[in-house]
């Protein structure tokens, strides 16, 4: 992924840190909008208008009290005119999304895939913690997440080649030469769709059948028509593998704290699908690489 890098300090002519320090400044400010999706999508508001309020007493919060993390530390975790508390997650989803974006100029660098990784990431987030708080993967975020994958699979080969995308390197799309590059990074996509969505779907329609419960919701099978989409089938499955490792792990030991063991846990899975999802795109060619490295 990082055959087109090029320094941010060799373009222009500015000291390394500055980047990172934009990268993280954007991310904060990114996830504060994030907060607001997080918080107005499950209750199908406009994320445009109004302005932010308190969630309590409803009072429009002023725009020097509305600064990433920093506001909520000065006012010590609440509002200014009810003073109830607000919750930790708002500087949280800004805090994580600045680390994350940091992350990724640090990983990806100074390239044409940048603001693709952005806004998938920024996406997944917003994802992840709807997921938690709700059990749901809106459709708005979803679709939209699917139809930039498809866009983005169509064009980035056409201007700037297949470098970005894993998946061509291995079968089959290594064996279509002949074809025009923009088909083959479709059909990349595809699978990639087939196998993140179409694989979970399938699990959960066995699991119905056997058991008679649902247990993979739709929206995680939308999530990863996405995810899919964009990744490829390698970087996708192995999204799957870690999203089912941590989420198995987590829901291990949420079921062991229970107290009622046979009432059924329901696990976001979403969630896990989500962090998965992140860590494959960022360093998804080095897991494998070191994988195939030790094994094969
Ligand atoms: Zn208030």
């Amino acid at each position: 992924m990082n055959t087109l890098f090029a320094s941010f300090e060799t373009i222009t002519g500015l000291p390394e840190i500055i980047s990172y320090t934009f990268f993280f400044l954007l991310g904060a400010a990114i996830g504060s909008f994030l907060n607001v999706v997080i918080y107005r999508i499950p209750n199908e508001e406009s994320i445009v208008f109004p302005n932010s309020a308190c969630p309590t007493c409803g009072k429009s919060i002023k725009p020097y009290d509305n600064i990433p993390i920093f506001s909520w530390l000065l006012l010590g975790g609440k509002c200014r005119s009810c003073h109830r508390p607000i919750s930790a997650r708002y500087p949280a989803v800004e805090l994580l999304t600045a680390l994350l974006f940091t992350v990724i100029f640090w990983q990806i660098g100074f390239t044409a895939f940048l603001p693709v990784c952005l806004i998938f990431s920024a996406a997944v987030v917003a994802l992840i913690f709807i997921d938690a708080e709700h059990m749901i993967l809106p459709n708005v975020i979803t679709y939209p997440l699917l139809g930039f994958a498809l866009l983005v699979r169509l064009i980035y080969p056409l201007l700037f080649g297949a470098s970005f995308f894993s998946d061509f390197k291995i079968f089959p799309l290594n064996v279509l030469h002949e074809y025009p590059v923009w088909l083959v990074s479709l059909v990349g996509a595809i699978l990639g769709g087939l196998i993140g969505g179409g694989s979970l779907w399938l699990v959960g329609e066995i699991w119905k059948r056997l058991r008679g419960v649902d247990a993979m919701g739709l929206g995680d099978v939308k999530m990863m028509f996405g995810v899919g989409a964009l990744l490829g089938w390698q970087l996708t499955l192995l999204s799957i593998f870690l999203g089912a490792f941590s989420g198995a792990i987590i829901g291990v030991f949420l079921i062991s704290r229970q107290k009622d063991k046979d009432m059924q846990t329901q696990i976001p899975f979403g969630i896990f699908l989500g962090i998965g999802s992140i860590i494959s795109l960022l360093f998804g060619e080095h897991l494998v690489n070191w994988y195939l490295s030790m094994f094969v």
